[in-house]
């Protein structure tokens, strides 16, 4: 009997409760005592390498890499699921791969930043977006006014960041914030209509 694989992607701007929800996901496969194989970039290093942790420290065991490709090796026929948390900061390919899980008969369950600081479409994410079957926009709540936030903020010394600032920047003394797009700052942008 022919599997039918899909592709599912939970994103949102920080504080959103993303991996959260990619957490969840992934205990309900467990209990069904499904075989899923869980990546994360090695990128990400906030808290430890070999887990997929969230904010309040909920945490799975998944295998760091820095290229898409290492999946493959390890995502064999017998594999029901494949889990990849902060999609956004793996390379292009990425979205090849997981294609190609969903056409073996695997459910890939992504998790990403949708736009980055800048409020901009996050490298990878569009193509990935553009792919997936079933889409979960989270949202989080504007620091600001309390309103639903679509928008992470960044700021540099307690201030926003502008926009000539890298999209990703590692290991920098910047904080984030969740903001709605009306409390969203960032000096230097041009809008094209406003
Ligand atoms: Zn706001």
């Amino acid at each position: 009997m022919k599997k039918f694989g899909s592709i599912e992607v939970i994103c949102g701007p920080m504080f959103a409760g993303k991996t959260e929800e990619l957490l969840r996901r992934i205990r309900r496969l467990e209990y069904a005592h499904k075989h899923v194989v869980l990546f994360k970039p090695l990128i990400d290093d906030r808290y430890e390498k070999s887990y997929i942790v969230s904010h309040n420290h909920n945490k799975a065991m998944c295998v760091a890499i820095k290229t898409s490709n290492e999946m493959l090796k390890y995502v064999k026929d017998d594999v029901d699921a494949v889990v990849i948390d902060e999609f956004q900061f793996l390379d292009d390919d990425a979205v090849d791969i997981a294609i190609s899980f969903s056409r073996r008969g695997i459910r890939v369950i992504a998790s990403g930043l949708d736009r980055d600081f800048r409020d901009e479409p996050f490298n990878n994410m569009p193509r990935l977006l553009a792919h997936a079957d079933l889409v979960t926009k989270l949202t989080a709540i504007c620091v600001k006014c309390g309103e639903p936030a679509t928008c992470t903020q960044r700021m540099i010394d307690g201030k926003p960041a502008p926009y000539n600032n890298p999209q990703i920047l590692v290991g920098a003394s910047e904080s984030y914030e969740a903001r709605c797009a009306t409390c969203h700052e960032v000096p230097g942008k041009i809008y094209k209509y406003e």
